[in-house]
């Protein structure tokens, strides 16, 4: 049987394997589907602090992954398919085979949002992605218009990646300021090859016929003017949803899926802690993701080591 169990390998994943591993619990941590989460999708990360020149989105995953480990955290590459929380210890199913926990740390962060219109999902892979970094060297999109959807950091990330590639970048934004922070924003609206386009959403993704992306249908949410708009590709970056399908009806969550902690990070069941993006709909950093599985860890250990005295 695991003491402590924690189900995410993002950065409160890690953080929380670090610290329950260097309280010598030799915590288990399962991987998911996406080993090191959303970050390693990411180029450089600016605001990581202790990183003046930036970092490696996929690199500082990898060292949190190896400081867990040097202290005993135990990785496991695998998918939880079912949880039990009726009872403790809880029982996991992890690709078809049973795990046991004292405890569990939820570290399943969020995952893309999508826009919802027609075209977007038959083209996904074909022209439609919600990933600049893992994308946008395809040779489809090189020397063409692209589009990116969105006003936020992710946004404004996605496009000064794809000035590399594109001939010109459009920025389409359903309002006419950007939400992104000043430095992004600025750095973005300053580029030459970027293009926003204010107060607009994306109608249709065209073209399902041809089986790729042509153009997309844009609306101005002011004027109520359509036109289509040629381009190559379409880079989505509106902001995320928590993956907590797993735990639905299990544990308390809010209206949007996030889970509520209760006390500390401890949630409505008592053992089961979360840390992270899937609890957090404000903040939303690496840095505050760290964070909080430090908390869940520490909480989980204090946890135990109250139910042993
Ligand atoms: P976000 O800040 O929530 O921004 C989402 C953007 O998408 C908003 O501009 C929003 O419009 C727009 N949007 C949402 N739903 C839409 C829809 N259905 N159709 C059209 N547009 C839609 O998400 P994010 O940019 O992914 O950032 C998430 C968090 O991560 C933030 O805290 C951000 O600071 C952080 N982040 C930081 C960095 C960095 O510092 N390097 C990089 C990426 C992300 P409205 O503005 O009208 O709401």
């Amino acid at each position: 049987m695991e003491k402590v169990v924690i189900i995410g390998s993002g950065p409160a994943g890690w953080t929380a394997a670090l610290y329950a591993a260097r309280a010598q619990l030799a915590p288990l941590l399962l991987t998911g589907k996406q080993p090191g989460g959303l970050l390693t999708t990411t180029s450089i990360i600016e605001n990581f602090p202790g990183f003046p020149e930036g970092v490696d989105g996929y690199e500082l995953m990898t060292r949190m992954q190896q400081q867990a480990e040097r202290f005993g955290s135990k990785t496991r590459f695998g998918v939880v398919e079912s949880i039990d929380f009726s009872q403790r210890p809880f029982t996991l199913v992890v690709d078809g085979e049973k795990v046991v926990s004292e405890t569990i740390i939820i570290a399943t962060g969020a995952s893309h949002k999508h826009i919802g219109v027609p075209g977007e999902h038959e083209l996904e892979t074909k022209g439609v992605t919600y990933c600049a970094t893992c994308d946008g060297a395809l040779p489809v999109f090189r020397n063409q218009p692209l589009v990116v959807v969105g006003g936020g950091d992710s946004a404004c990330e996605e496009a000064m990646y794809l000035t590399r590639f594109a001939s010109e970048v459009y920025l389409v934004h359903r309002r006419d300021t950007l939400r992104a922070s000043k430095i992004m924003a600025e750095r973005t609206l300053a580029h030459t090859k970027i293009k926003p386009i204010w107060d607009s959403v994306v109608t249709e993704v065209l073209d399902v016929k041809q089986d790729k992306v042509t153009g997309v249908k844009l609306k101005n949410l002011k004027t109520g003017e359509e036109k289509i708009l040629p381009c190559a590709g379409v880079f989505i970056a509106i902001g995320h949803m928590p993956n907590t399908d797993l735990f639905k009806g299990k544990i308390t969550t809010d209206e949007n899926g996030f889970v509520v902690p209760q006390e500390g990070t401890m949630t409505n069941i008592p053992g089961v802690f979360v840390s992270g993006d899937c609890a957090d709909h404000v903040y939303r950093q690496a840095i505050t993701a760290a964070g909080t599985g430090c908390a869940a860890a520490i909480d989980a250990e204090r946890f135990l080591a109250a139910e042993n005295q």
